[in-house]
């Protein structure tokens, strides 16, 4: 039996089956070789290898999302036979006689930057397709294994770490619990998890080497603590009291289709945080009275070129409908910082928090954001939506937006396309805009304060850094003091304010936000019952 201690981010207890993920995020290093035939084989081992994963792709890609959306693992497994990239590798082995992993990545960089400085749009998005097969081809070179989670059991997720991009690919029913070595608690990897309810411990001082699949493993969120291996007379124990946190759950139960209101009669709308369309139905199974954030950038993340139009628009009707007139609050994308997509080509920063990102790229790059504007001005016909920006810092932005906004209606109205002009708010997740929130509140229907990012910027805390984890105070007075002052200038001018940053669900500052007079708290799904519970339970 081995113990390790590490930080939770949802407290809950699982026990199960480990798979190591492994990935070698090191740069490919160039090496000399004396046998050209051998590095060659080498190559035609991984490529064979990468079929077979991109044919299983497919298939699962067509149950799930359908064939159209499928077709890029096709188009993965054609580029993989293309005779010009295949040379290419194969003449740097042969003439500089380096190792394959250096002439796959090499040829994959020439080749991204080939089609990314072609004319034709749909060349130049085939950039990141190259340097996608490139990947797959040095991960099966190094032996780093993806999980193929058609076939495996329930299991505990062991991992040096987690990007949001990978996690949001995962399929969730197969996942007990997360284990990380690296990681901050308010990443949004955390926030993933909390979200799917599930134990994580991150920050685990874990050697990746020595933890086995396979291994059985308990994940306990309470006492910090993972257990590999545990003995008969700890899994008993264990297994009782997964037993145990089912039966509160269970009793939480009742919170369901009771009002949210405190014993003094002041009514609290209570709603939930989703990351994608999958989501809703823990919204649903907790009985939220809403969507408080739907973090509409996760359906840009972990895929190789943008959602079109036409598919966002199939998802947010999805939402809208299956959360029939219940408010729905849609966040336009906030990529950047954690949140990468390589086909944004956003290139490296050195402060990437305080950088090019959200409603900046929007400003900037019109065309990304007129698509999503489209999308979301023609699903709100189907169901009570309400569009947020995130990362406002002044009045001049938000008129910016609704400029961007108009051209949009009118396209739509050019063009007879019927739409309905939801409700707009922004996020207040800056200081700057907490700060001239009396302005903002004069041109915007409503505030969600997020603070996360707000706790971030005020303190000067980079929320990633797992490091600062015990600087990171969002119970910090200034962080307590906006919230009371936003909230106040909302209401100067008949506005609502709410909080949608994981704050919202902290259960000991609940009764000091009722007080405060917040009209709103969106949650993770996990925590709506929990929150009810304990407003219904304020005088
Ligand atoms: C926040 O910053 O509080 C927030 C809700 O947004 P995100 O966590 O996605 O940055
Ligand atoms: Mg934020």
């Amino acid at each position: 039996m081995l113990k390790f201690s590490g930080k939770s981010v949802y407290k809950g207890i699982a026990m199960g089956k480990v798979v190591v993920l492994k990935k070698n995020d090191s740069p490919v290093v160039r090496g000399r070789i004396t046998d050209a035939d051998v590095e060659m084989e080498r190559v035609n081992t991984a490529l064979e290898q990468a079929k077979e994963q991109l044919g299983k792709l497919y298939d699962k890609a067509v149950k799930e999302v359908g064939e159209e959306n499928a077709a890029i693992f096709e188009v993965h497994q054609m580029l993989l036979e293309d005779e010009d990239y295949l040379e290419s590798i194969e003449n740097t082995i042969r003439t500089e006689m380096v190792n394959a992993e250096f002439a796959v990545a090499t040829a994959g960089d020439n080749f991204a930057e080939i089609f990314a400085g072609m004319e034709d749009e749909y060349m130049q998005a085939r950039a990141a397709d190259i340097k996608d097969i490139s990947n797959r081809l040095v991960n099966n070179l190094c032996g780093n294994e993806e999980i193929d989670f058609g076939s495996i059991e329930p299991s505990v997720i062991v991992a040096d770490d987690l990007t949001p991009s990978e996690t949001v690919q995962m399929d969730k029913e197969k996942i007990l619990a997360f284990v990380t070595v690296h990681g901050s608690t308010n990443s949004h990897t955390a926030i993933l998890a909390r979200t799917m309810n599930i134990p994580a411990l991150i920050g685990v001082s874990l050697d990746l080497e020595t933890i086995h699949n396979g291994t059985v493993a308990v994940v306990d969120g309470f006492e910090e603590e993972v257990i590999f291996d545990p003995t008969e007379e700890v899994s008993v124990e264990v297994n009782a009291r997964i037993e145990e946190e089912k039966e509160k759950l269970r009793l939480l139960q009742n919170m369901k289709g009771q009002e949210t209101v405190t014993k003094g009669g002041r009514k609290i709308n209570l709603y939930a945080n989703i990351g994608s369309v999958s989501d809703v139905g823990y919204v649903l199974e907790n009985d939220a009275g809403g969507i408080g954030l739907f973090r509409s950038e996760f359906l840009y993340l972990g895929r190789d070129d943008f959602p079109t139009e036409e598919e966002q628009f199939q998802a947010y009707k999805q939402v809208l409908q299956t959360m029939a007139e219940k408010k729905v609050i849609i966040r336009t994308l906030d990529i950047g910082a954690d949140k990468q997509a390589d086909y944004f080509n956003l290139g490296k920063e050195d402060n990437p928090a305080l950088g090019y990102r959200a409603i900046r790229i929007c400003l900037k790059q019109h065309d990304i954001f007129k698509t999503q504007l489209r999308a979301l001005l023609r699903a709100s016909v189907y169901g009570n939506l309400a569009i947020m920006y995130p990362m406002i810092t002044s009045v001049k932005e938000v008129e910016q937006i609704y400029e961007i906004v108009k051209e949009v209606e009118q396209e739509l109205k050019d063009k007879e396309i019927p739409y309905t002009m939801p409700e707009q708010g922004i996020m207040i997740e800056t200081p700057a805009a907490a700060m001239i929130s009396d302005d903002l509140a004069q041109i915007v229907d409503f505030f969600s304060i997020g603070t996360n990012d707000l706790t971030q910027y005020t303190l000067a805390i980079d929320r990633q850094n797992a490091k600062l984890d015990d600087f990171y105070n969002p119970h910090h007075k200034a962080i307590l003091r906006m919230i009371q002052m936003v909230t106040e200038n909302a209401h100067k001018y008949g506005k609502w304010a709410g909080i949608c940053g994981e704050l919202g669900a902290d259960l000991d500052l609940t009764e000091e936000f009722v007080r405060m007079g917040l009209d709103e708290l969106s949650v993770s799904p996990s925590m709506v019952l929990k929150v009810r519970k304990r407003i219904r339970e304020l005088d």
